[in-house]
């Protein structure tokens, strides 16, 4: 995999309610994109790479047929569509966001985090980081949005869960680094 890209195929924070492992944002990509010229292939994973052993035929890495896509693919069974990545042999392309970016959506963890001398709520940092780097990259049109979830989502008890047992993990997922007080730093 090392030589691909690859994008999820589902937005795990919704089929799993629960925050997403990558991090607090997401980005919305069309469909269309598996249309795209940009790239003259596109492969389909049946099952989460991070597993795969050493060797494994490709049959067993990627469907073999769209057919078996169709069948599978937001089926409604959340496990398998976890699984299923769109990947992209081509990294020297890049993903042109102008033309496929729906929207870059941001958690709201409800949970403060480290900034300057004080705290601040984490969505306010997210949305704040986001809209910096739009504007530091002239990206007026990308819209940023609020994620909306379902009461039963326990994303607020996961983001909980890693402040409290896996602080270093935090600080990175909200990158916040910079504004440990060294009384924050030692209980990393
Ligand atoms: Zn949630």
């Amino acid at each position: 995999m090392w030589d691909s890209s690859f994008l999820d195929g589902t937005d795990h924070h919704v089929i799993f309610s629960r925050r997403n492992y990558y991090g607090p944002i997401l980005f919305k990509i069309k469909l269309g994109l598996l249309l795209s010229a940009d790239f003259s292939e596109v492969f389909i994973t049946r099952s989460n790479p991070g597993s795969w052993p050493d060797v494994m035929p490709d049959e067993r890495k990627y469907y073999q047929t769209i057919d078996e896509v169709r069948a599978n693919y937001t089926a409604g069974k959340k496990t398998e569509d976890a699984q299923i990545m769109f990947t992209f042999r081509s990294p020297d392309k890049k993903l042109n966001l102008e033309k496929y970016l729906v929207e870059i959506c941001y958690d709201d963890p409800k949970i403060k985090v480290p900034f300057k001398n004080g705290e601040i709520e984490g969505r306010d940092l997210i949305k704040s980081a986001l809209e910096k780097a739009v504007e530091k990259y002239d990206r007026p049109t990308y819209k940023i949005v609020k994620r909306e979830h379902t009461g039963r989502c326990k994303c607020y008890d996961f983001y909980t869960a890693l402040k409290e047992n896996e602080y270093q993990k935090f600080v990175d997922c909200f990158d916040i680094s910079d504004h440990l007080s060294s009384k924050q730093i030692s209980k990393s």
